[in-house]
């Protein structure tokens, strides 16, 4: 990939979806997979397409609860007799002749030689006589076998991630065991002399390492297995080494802090003694400090230290770099078009993504409203949000009606 020193950006700020693009091409999936029980496989990708084993629905059932009826030479006013009740899991035994029918239930296998199943609201019933208030079509209220899949059909492919969807269809199937890709090993740490671990009380100037604690949940969800290595200074040495050791152990390592450059903004510094630097600076706020590199055989990603920061540069770029790594296939974060509620206040220059509150108007109308507080040590208003307004680089603020673009937290991935 074109390094740092080659780069005609050198210096200014490269646009999100350049360094983005430049990350992802530099990033081969690991490649590495592994069977596993269908419940551990939960959030994983998977690493083979899987084709059906078996038909879906494997046998010709009923779609309602009523009675299963030979659609050939039905007459209006002529009753049907009562021969036998078919349920899930009890199939009737016989064979279904015309002038005959069957009490079915939802599930229940169709017997031989019916071919539609009459809704019991739809029926009239005198003893062992059925008279049908209108004539069915052949296949009326029937799940044909086969009729969702059919065996030796794809039914997932190589790529797919194991929600729970997946899942219940792989066990739809019988499926117990699958084959999913083994998860990146990230390494993660703050740094800065500032912090203190939770359970110590604060010595003046100090402040609580918050950063391993958003990283913790900004990495649990994804599948990878994430290894806190805890904090360290602002000690140039002590950066060095620990991105050292990191780079031989892990897949990926990422840290907060010390990006900038400011005095005690050593990682730059550290990374480029220990392995190479790629890409510096983005142009995104907040989180313009970011630093992408290699050590070793691992990926580095030099997040900055405001807290913010740290989620809006997981999620833009570590988080899809992530699931390149772990075998997941390409994705768009969610955007949706939106009417904004109140005055937005932006400076051109670069893309901003400010913390607002997707709300459900009186006329069932999506509207967002930016929350006030947006500087990027306030972690308040970003756990307030529900998505962030993502303001193009240009952009000098919205009006109140303007419509603007929004990426909702929970749902921001998806396939092409
Ligand atoms: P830096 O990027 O190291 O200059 O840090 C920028 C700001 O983020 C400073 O106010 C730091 O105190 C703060 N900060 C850095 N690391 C953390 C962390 N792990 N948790 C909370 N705040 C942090
Ligand atoms: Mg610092």
């Amino acid at each position: 990939m074109t390094s740092f020193a080659d780069d005609p950006c050198r210096g200014g700020l490269l646009p999100l979806e350049t360094a983005l693009t430049r990350i992802l091409a530099a990033i081969e999936p690991l490649d590495a997979d592994e069977w596993l029980d269908l419940r551990l496989a939960a959030g994983r990708i998977l690493a083979r397409d899987v084709h059906a084993p078996t038909d879906l629905p494997a046998f010709t059932n009923a779609a309602m609860d009523g009675y299963a009826v030979v659609t050939a030479e039905l007459a209006p006013e002529t009753p049907l007799t009562l021969v036998g009740r078919a349920l899930a899991g009890k199939p009737f035994a016989g064979t279904l002749r015309s002038g005959q029918c069957v009490r079915i239930f939802t599930g229940a296998a169709v017997p031989r030689g019916a071919d539609a199943v009459v809704m019991q609201e739809a029926v009239r019933r005198e003893g062992n006589r059925i008279y049908l208030q209108h004539l069915p079509q052949s296949g009326e209220n029937i799940r044909p076998a086969g009729g969702d899949v059919r065996r030796g059909e794809r039914v997932l492919r190589r790529g797919d991630r194991l929600a729970a969807a997946q899942l219940g269809l792989l066990a739809a199937l019988g499926i117990s065991t699958v084959r999913v890709f083994q998860r990146p090993r990230v390494a993660y740490f703050s740094s800065g002399d500032e912090l203190t671990p939770l359970g110590t009380p604060l010595a003046p100037g100090r402040i609580y390492d918050s950063n391993r604690y958003s990283l913790y949940g900004l990495l649990h969800p994804l599948p990878v297995a994430p290894v806190d290595l805890g904090r360290q200074p602002d000690d140039r040495e002590r950066l060095a080494a620990c991105l050292a050791q990191a780079g031989e152990q892990f897949d990926v390592v990422v840290s907060t802090g010390g990006a900038s450059v400011g005095e005690a903004d050593l990682l730059r510094q550290a990374l480029t003694r220990v392995g190479e630097l790629h890409l510096w600076r983005i142009a995104v706020k907040p989180g313009k400090p970011l630093i992408f590199g290699r050590i070793r055989r691992a990926w580095y990603f030099g997040l900055p230290g405001n807290p913010v920061s740290v989620h809006v540069t997981f999620s833009q770029i570590v988080r899809p770099a992530l699931w390149r790594l772990a075998g997941g296939r390409p994705f768009r974060p969610l955007r949706l078009q939106v009417p904004c509620r109140n005055q937005l206040r932006k400076a051109a220059g670069r893309l901003e993504f400010q913390r607002g509150r997707l709300i459900l108007g009186g006329d069932g109308i999506w509207q967002v409203e930016g929350l006030a507080g947006q500087g990027s040590h306030q972690l308040t208003t970003l756990a307030q949000a529900n998505c962030y307004i993502v303001l193009p680089a240009e952009s000098t603020g919205a009006d109140p009606g303007d419509v603007v673009e929004v990426e909702p937290f929970e749902t921001s991935i998806f396939h092409d």
